[in-house]
């Protein structure tokens, strides 16, 4: 015979726990399933190993889903401020870094153990290191096998997050379930990761180590923050932005100058005619990458000596300068996944689907992903909490 809770959660990491924790709190029996033999692994490593637990800029506009307004909902019922007083509960010092970031003083750690805690106060039960075997729906009921139990709930939350990062256990169980559920999931790919470049571009690759604040645009988007050149490619937290949003065969723009008019090397040729093209990048960008830039632009010798038209096309290429790249460092290295299960198979005050009446998908599985910056965990929290309510 199985045993029977109120609800059961699938994956412990930050949108299972925090949703485990509030439903065992307001009196469900609850269970959380994780194939880890560890909670939270991804939150161990985060933010370097110190956890960027909420951005204070939280809005829907941070988050890339083909449903802009879905996340409102959850997002306003539950905020940055909700979940920095219970960091501040437990104790946990932390500190705002740049852009609204909020980190940990000490460890990641803190979080995962906060959450433990959390749990631990809601009489949850956490099964850790065993693999789900099946899921079944029927009679209203949700039945799973794991390890060598067998378990059922009215309830199902799927919180198994995207799959970045498999060597953490991150996989795509949740799009699996989806799928067997007749759920439509948005086409995953991996976001927040580095670009690679090659053919005539990989030239750049020789610049690895290099870092310049930039402005780097795909699609409608434009981050303004440092990108920095690595041996396959670009990475950089202006990079990673931009790859959330750019698609394969699409080029990168990035501004190379972003607080220069377009006229500067025309103006630059009147203050200082024998400078070189070179020598006035180099007095704005790391020398190495004012070499690069100014062998590609071809324009050698004094400024004086170079037309104003030329010096103008120039300084255009700088500020929009087009790189292609071919490709991502793919899902290994990717922060998290785009895409997942879509939100019109949701509904945005519970995370409950619409056609399967107490399945409910929260954190990343869902196809709601954030900006760098503490984005993605607020997301799990709010979707976490606004599931729980409903549980
Ligand atoms: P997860 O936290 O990934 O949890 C999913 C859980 O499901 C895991 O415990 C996993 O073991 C389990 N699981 C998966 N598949 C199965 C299966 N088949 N059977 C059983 N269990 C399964 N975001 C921020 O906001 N700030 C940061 O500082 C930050 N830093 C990051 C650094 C790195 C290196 C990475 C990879 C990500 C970072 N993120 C950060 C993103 C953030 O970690 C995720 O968006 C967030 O953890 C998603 O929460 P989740 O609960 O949906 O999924």
């Amino acid at each position: 015979l199985a045993d029977t809770y109120d609800a059961i959660v699938l994956g412990a990491g930050a949108a299972g726990l925090m949703c485990a924790a509030v439903a065992g709190q307001r009196g469900r029996r609850v269970l959380v399933i994780d194939h880890n033999r560890q909670a939270g692994a991804k939150i161990v490593i985060s933010g370097g190993g110190r956890c960027n637990f909420t951005n204070v800029d939280t809005a829907p506009d941070r988050f890339v889903s083909a449903n802009p307004h879905f996340a409102r909902s959850a997002l306003a019922r539950y905020t940055p401020a909700d979940f920095l007083a219970l960091v501040e509960r437990h104790g946990i010092a932390w500190h705002e870094k740049t852009l609204g970031q909020l980190f940990c003083d000490g460890s990641a750690r803190q979080i995962v153990d906060m959450l433990l805690d959390e749990c631990a106060q809601g009489g949850v039960e956490i099964a850790l290191g065993s693999a789900i075997r099946a899921v079944e729906h029927g009679e209203g009921q949700y039945r799973i096998g794991f390890g060598t139990r067998a378990v059922s709930a009215p309830r199902l939350v799927v919180a198994t997050g995207g799959p970045s990062i498999p060597k953490l256990g991150a996989t795509g169980f949740a799009y699996d379930l989806a799928r067997q559920f007749k759920l439509k999931v948005v086409e995953p790919r991996p976001a927040l990761v580095p670009l690679t470049l090659s053919g005539e571009e990989a030239l750049f690759r020789d610049l690895a180590g290099v870092a310049t604040e930039v402005v780097a645009g795909a699609g409608k988007a434009a981050f303004r923050e440092a990108a920095l050149f690595t041996h396959r490619g670009l990475s950089g937290p202006a990079i990673l932005q931009v790859s959330s949003y750019w698609r394969h065969g699409e080029a990168v723009a990035i501004d190379f100058l972003p607080d220069r008019s377009a006229g500067w090397l025309a103006e630059a040729k009147r203050s200082s005619p024998r400078a070189t093209v070179r020598s006035v990048l180099a007095a704005a960008l790391p020398a190495r990458l004012a070499e690069t830039l100014a062998e590609r632009l071809a324009l050698t010798g004094e400024l004086a000596n170079l037309s104003d038209a030329k010096l103008a096309e120039a300084g255009r290429r700088l500020s929009d300068w087009r790189l292609r790249p071919n490709g991502t460092e793919g899902y290994a290295k990717a922060e998290v996944t785009v895409g997942g299960v879509s939100t019109a198979e949701l509904s945005s005050q519970t995370l409950e689907a619409r056609r399967v009446p107490g399945l409910h998908v929260i954190g990343e599985a869902v196809d709601v992903t954030g900006w760098l910056g503490g984005y993605n965990f607020q997301w799990a929290w709010a979707s976490g909490w606004a599931a729980a309510q409903a549980l």
